[in-house]
C-alpha cells in the first residue's frame, strides 16, 4: 500500500468510528428521554383531593402551552417508547385521567381541543353505563378528536390482592370491551389505585398488554420497565402544574 492509500484508509476508518460513535450517543440519549406522564382524575366541583376544578386545568393547560409542552397522543408514546421508532416534539407530555368520570367529557375534553392538546383516558369498563361516567358514545366522538384511551380494568379493585383467575377476568375482558367501543387494539393499561405485583406482570403480559402506569412518581423513557412506568399524579392541593412538574419529572 503506498503512502497516498494507507492515509485514504486511515481517513475513511476514523470517518466511519467517529459515525459510529455519533449514532451510539444518539441512541443513548433517546434512550433516556424522558417523558412526564401527568395523571388527573376528576375535574370539576365535587369534593375530594382527586377533582381539579375545571379552571384549574385551563390554567395548567395554558401554562402548558405558553412553556412550549407538546402533548402526545398514546399511540405516539407507544411507538417512541415501546417500537423505538418516530421522534418526539421539544417538551413531549402524556397527559392522563384515571377513572372514566363523564365530568372529562364536560370540562377536560373541551379544555383540551382549545389549547390544541390531547390526553389519554383509562376506563373502568364495569363502569361505562353509569350515570357520572363516559359512555361508549363520548368515547367514540373523543378517539375521533384525537384521544386516546387505554384500560383500567373492569372493577377498579386492586389487582395485586386478587385471585390468578380474577386477574385474568379484570385484564382479559376490559381490554376486550375498549377494543369492541374503540375498533383498534387496546395495548395498554393503568393498574387501580396503583396496585400490581410480579403475577399482575405476567397476567397482563398474557392477555395482550404491552405496559402499565403505575402510580408512582416519576417519568417514562424507553429505558423504563413498561409493566412500572411512572406517572406523576396531580392533586387539588398541589401548586399550578409548572411546580409539579419541577418537583417531580426527574
Ligand atoms: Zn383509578
Amino acid at each position: 500500500m503506498n503512502r497516498r492509500r494507507f492515509l485514504k484508509t486511515c481517513f475513511h476508518s476514523l470517518l466511519a468510528a467517529g459515525c459510529v460513535q455519533t449514532w451510539n450517543i444518539l441512541e443513548t440519549s433517546a434512550a433516556f428521554r424522558k417523558i412526564p406522564v401527568l395523571l388527573y382524575h376528576r375535574i370539576g366541583y365535587t369534593a375530594g383531593p382527586l377533582t381539579i376544578v375545571p379552571e384549574r386545568l385551563e390554567a395548567d393547560l395554558r401554562l402548558l402551552r405558553d412553556f412550549g409542552y407538546h402533548t402526545l397522543t398514546l399511540e405516539q408514546f407507544q411507538s417512541y417508547v415501546f417500537n423505538r421508532t418516530g421522534d418526539l416534539p421539544d417538551n413531549p407530555l402524556l397527559i392522563t385521567f384515571d377513572d372514566g368520570y363523564l365530568d372529562n367529557y364536560q370540562y377536560a375534553y373541551p379544555l383540551l381541543k382549545k389549547y390544541g392538546m390531547t390526553g389519554t383516558f383509562f376506563i373502568i369498563t364495569g363502569l361505562l353505563w353509569e350515570q357520572d361516567r363516559l359512555r361508549p358514545e363520548h368515547i367514540v366522538e373523543m378517539a375521533q378528536a384525537g384521544m386516546s384511551f387505554g384500560s383500567h380494568t373492569v372493577s377498579h379493585r386492586q389487582l395485586g390482592q386478587l385471585s390468578g383467575a380474577d386477574v385474568q377476568d379484570e385484564l382479559n375482558s376490559s381490554r376486550s370491551t375498549m377494543e369492541s367501543v374503540l375498533a383498534k387494539p387496546v395495548q395498554l393499561l393503568a393498574y387501580p389505585q396503583g396496585s400490581y405485583n410480579a403475577q399482575t406482570i405476567q397476567a397482563a403480559r398474557e392477555n395482550g398488554y404491552i405496559g402499565a402506569f403505575t402510580t408512582a412518581y416519576g417519568t417514562c423513557s424507553r429505558s423504563a420497565d413498561f409493566f412500572e412506568l411512572k406517572r406523576i399524579p396531580v392533586f387539588n392541593y398541589d401548586g399550578n402544574v409548572l411546580a409539579v412538574l419541577a418537583r417531580y419529572a426527574y
